[in-house]
């Protein structure tokens, strides 16, 4: 195990404080994952994102990692972020909605969106975490939280549903700062949407609704659980009654978060989470992402739409670490492409360089790159500093484009460790998925590019440059870049959006 101290931002204390496994060795974190109503965003994937890259820091510290993110599938209604419990089921309105005709049901629905994003999940090289538990699955567990926390005099049952009585957990606000009286009731807008609710901070832990399209029957009758009790739930069920971190989109401080903390506390007495981060929002063109805008883009809409590389999406998304919003442009996107491309083609020179197989190691060469590959963790240590670790990153790639085309066999693997510690600890040089292309690189030919190759060495040979010419112009046409090395010719497909 490493001695390096993961150090990171954490919201409850304001500081930035160092963080290790309370169970010897054992890192255990839930992170909130979507609501299935639509295909999951880039701004959704910022947050999954960081989840990924603790996950993969505390990998390289040596640490095991059990990190479950939930998926929301019910429950999550429309106007939760501004009172409680206000508006309707996302769930539902997006079955009403345009999209929304072609699913058959609401499971149909929400079976359909929580499938395509594993799919973006994976193709974005995030981890896999150790479960993906649906709301809907865990209906008996929320059922009997909720039971014992009206036993427990934390909850009381209205006409309407069962709340949580803030006042039962004198420690509510302690996350998002919302403590005294003034500050809650401006934070919830003193919106009272059930007149019997005792507080109009109280939120609901279960909805009474025999109309709705999902619904369960408990002992207050027939309906479905309020959005919050979901996470507190599982995340205790996977992964234990205190854990070691809790992230999420900083949208879901208050009040999402912040009610987890308060239903968790009061079942069992002990501190729900030793450390919370929340990623800060991506914004598009220097403003919100909103459908009505036109800069709102979805996984697929750049992957499968407009064949970005899903790597240079994922780079682009980590150029500015968590805990500063980030500025999504094009531009951004394009150098990402960039840059990603420079990981493979160290990859190729080091691989050319293995099958050349001369000797001699160079000086300094490996050592350099050992030190770049060991101040990338330490800035990922630094609170996720994802902006030193990729320049870190670049700048091994300066390294082994110095050597290039000359680099020794006995200089390669060092190379090929380093790209290995990137992928690692960064993911953004290779799929991680079996069977992921760069959907860049469609299915090709290549015995074709190689007779068409080997047509334009001997037409070089002969001083025929208008045929050599031609054929890179055809193969350019293709999407296909040429290079020419000492070792052959090279080619690829050109990546960059
Ligand atoms: P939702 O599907 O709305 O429940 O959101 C899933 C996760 O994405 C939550 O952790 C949100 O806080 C996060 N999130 C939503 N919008 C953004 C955004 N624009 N930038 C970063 N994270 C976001
Ligand atoms: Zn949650």
């Amino acid at each position: 195990m490493s001695d390096r101290v993961l150090r990171l931002s954490d919201t409850m204390t304001n500081r930035l404080r160092p963080v290790a496994p309370v169970q010897s060795g054992h890192f255990r974190f839930y992170s909130c994952g979507p609501t299935v109503y639509s295909y999951a965003h880039i701004g959704n994937f910022r947050t999954f994102l960081t989840a990924d890259l603790l996950y993969r820091t505390c990998e390289r510290l040596g640490w095991k990692v059990s990190y479950v993110s939930n998926i929301t599938d019910v429950g999550h209604l429309t106007q939760d972020d501004m009172a409680d419990a206000a508006g309707e089921d996302k769930m539902a309105k997006a079955l009403r909605s345009k999209e929304g005709e072609r699913f058959a049901n609401i499971w149909d629905l929400a079976e359909h969106y929580a499938d395509a994003f594993k799919a973006d999940w994976m193709r974005m090289n995030l981890r896999k975490p150790l479960v993906w538990p649906k709301a809907t699955q865990h209906m008996r567990e929320q059922i009997l939280a909720i039971e014992k926390l009206i036993q427990t005099g934390h909850a009381y049952e209205t006409p309407t549903g069962v709340y949580f009585d803030v006042s039962s957990f004198p420690e509510y606000g302690k996350l998002s700062n919302n403590r005294d009286q003034e500050r809650l009731l401006r934070a919830v807008r003193n919106i009272v949407t059930d007149e019997n609710k005792r507080h109009p901070a109280d939120f609901a832990l279960w909805k009474k609704d025999d109309k709705h399209l999902m619904q369960w029957y408990s002992p207050w009758g027939w309906g479905f659980p309020g959005w919050h009790i979901e996470c507190s739930v599982m995340a205790m069920q996977y992964l234990g009654e205190t854990i070691d971190l809790h992230a999420g989109g900083e949208d879901l401080i208050f009040p999402h978060h912040e009610c987890e903390i308060a239903q968790s506390e009061s079942l069992t007495g002990k501190t729900f989470a030793n450390t919370w981060i929340h990623t800060r929002f991506l914004q598009v063109d220097g403003e919100k992402m909103s459908k009505s805008k036109g800069n709102f883009y979805t996984v697929r809409d750049l992957v499968d739409g407009e064949r970005v590389d899903p790597l240079a999406l994922r780079y682009a998304l980590i150029t500015v670490p968590y805990g500063k919003p980030l500025n999504f442009t094009r531009q951004t996107l394009r150098d990402a492409a960039q840059n990603v491309d420079r990981f493979r083609e160290c990859a190729r020179l080091a691989e050319a360089a293995k099958a050349r197989g001369a000797k001699g190691a160079s000086a300094g060469f490996a050592e350099s790159l050992r030190q770049l590959a060991d101040e990338m963790l330490e800035a990922m240590c630094d609170d996720l500093n994802t902006s030193v670790a990729l320049a870190k990153a670049l700048g091994g790639t300066s390294v082994i484009f110095k050597a290039g085309d000359s680099m020794t066999a006995d200089d390669a693997p060092a190379a090929l460790a380093f790209l290995d510690e990137v992928q690692a600890l960064l993911g953004i040089v290779r799929p991680e998925q079996a069977g992921v292309q760069a959907p860049s690189a469609p299915p090709v030919d290549e015995e074709r590019i190689e007779a068409l190759l080997a047509e334009r060495a001997a037409a070089k040979k002969a001083r025929d440059f208008a045929k050599a010419d031609a054929i890179r112009d055809q193969l350019e046409a293709e999407g296909i870049e040429l290079r020419d090395t000492p070792a052959g010719t090279l080619w690829r497909f050109k990546t960059t959006p």
